[in-house]
C-alpha cells in the first residue's frame, strides 16, 4: 500500500477527542498493552462514579483528559502539507483512509442505491469516550453509533489487533474503518432498521441477525478496497497510489483473526455457534472477499430473504 505523498489529509473528517496529553495518537508511538487489563481499574472507576451519578455523564468528562470536547488543533497541525512527514504519522494515514471510504461512498452510493450519501464524522478518542449510544471505552474496539452517526475508535486498537488478534499489515487498519463505514452505509439506506424490526418479530434469532449484518459490513469493507485506488481527496489527487495483493491479504486475515470462532478459541473457550454475532473467520474472510471480487455493494446479500419481500 502506497499513499500519494501529494494527498491532501481532510482533517475535518474528523473529531480528536484524546486532549494535548491524550496518549496513542501523538506522533503514531504505539503504546503496548497488558494483555486485555486496558482501562480495567479505570473502566471500574468510570462504572461506579457512573453509578453515583446516575448515569448521563461521559466519562471522559468526569475523567478529564482523556477527551470531551474534541480539539483537531494538533491534528490539523501534524497532518497539515507543511509537515513533509505526515504521511508517517498514524493520525494522518488513518484520516486519509477515512477520507478515502467516504469519498468512495460519496459516489457509489447515488449510483447503486439512487441515494445522496451523508458524511459521518471519525472520533478519535483515548480509553474512554461518551457517545449517542452511551459511554464506552477502549475495551469494546471500534464502532458505529447509529444515534450520533459516528465511528468511535482508539487507535491504540491496532496495536491489540497486531498483537492478541495476530493480524499484521497496515492494510489491517483501512479494513477496521472501512468496516465501519459499512454499517453507517446501513444505517443510511435502512438495513440496520429493517434489521431491527426483524430482531424484534423474531427475538431468537437476534445473534444470527446480528452475523448478517456484520459480515454485510465485511462485504462492504472488501467492495471498497476494490476501488480504493481510485479514491480522491478535496483537491482531486488520488490517496492511495498502490493496493498490492498482499494488502489484500492482510486485509482478508484480519478479517479472519476477528471471527467469533477464533476470538472463543483464543479464550480458551469452547466454540458455540449461538452466541456468534460477527460470524466465523471462514465468513468473515469469504464476505470481505465477495465484496472484493465484485467491486458491487449489491454482492453484499449476507441476509438472503431474512428479511422478508
Ligand atoms: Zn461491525
Amino acid at each position: 500500500m502506497e499513499l500519494n505523498q501529494d494527498a491532501q489529509v481532510d482533517t475535518g473528517q474528523i473529531e480528536d477527542q484524546r486532549g494535548s496529553g491524550g496518549g496513542g495518537g501523538i506522533g503514531g508511538i504505539p503504546i503496548p498493552l497488558g494483555g486485555g487489563g486496558r482501562g480495567g481499574l479505570i473502566g471500574l472507576i468510570v462504572t461506579v462514579l457512573l453509578v453515583l451519578l446516575g448515569g448521563g455523564f461521559g466519562a471522559s468528562q468526569l475523567l478529564g483528559g482523556g477527551g470531551g470536547q474534541p480539539n483537531n488543533g494538533n491534528l490539523n497541525q501534524e497532518c497539515s502539507t507543511a509537515n513533509p512527514n505526515r504521511l508517517q504519522n498514524l493520525d494522518c494515514r488513518n484520516t486519509l483512509y477515512v477520507n478515502s471510504i467516504q469519498n468512495f461512498w460519496q459516489s457509489e452510493l447515488p449510483q447503486v442505491y439512487g441515494q445522496q450519501y451523508q458524511p459521518a464524522d471519525t472520533v478519535f478518542f483515548s480509553r474512554q469516550t461518551s457517545t449517542g449510544c452511551g459511554a464506552a471505552d477502549s475495551g469494546t474496539g471500534p464502532f458505529y453509533c447509529p444515534a450520533d452517526k459516528k465511528v468511535y475508535i482508539d487507535l491504540t486498537f491496532y496495536t491489540e489487533l497486531t498483537n492478541r488478534f495476530g493480524a499484521k499489515g497496515e492494510f489491517a487498519q483501512p479494513y477496521v474503518l472501512a468496516h465501519e463505514y459499512g454499517h453507517h452505509v446501513q444505517d443510511l439506506i435502512g438495513t440496520e432498521a429493517q434489521l431491527e424490526r426483524a430482531r424484534q418479530r423474531d427475538p431468537g434469532n437476534a445473534n444470527r441477525y446480528s452475523v448478517m449484518l456484520e459480515l454485510q459490513a465485511d462485504c462492504y469493507s472488501g467492495v471498497w478496497a476494490a476501488h480504493a485506488t481510485q479514491t480522491r481527496d478535496a483537491a482531486g489527487h488520488p490517496i492511495f497510489t498502490q493496493v498490492t495483493p498482499q494488502d489484500i491479504q492482510d486485509a482478508v486475515n484480519a478479517a479472519g483473526a476477528v471471527g467469533d470462532d477464533t476470538i472463543e478459541r483464543k479464550a480458551g473457550q469452547a466454540v458455540n455457534p449461538d452466541t456468534f454475532t460477527h460470524g466465523t473467520s471462514q465468513q468473515r474472510e469469504q464476505w470481505f472477499t465477495t465484496g472484493y471480487q465484485s467491486g458491487d455493494p449489491k454482492s453484499c446479500n449476507t441476509f438472503g430473504t431474512a428479511l422478508g419481500g
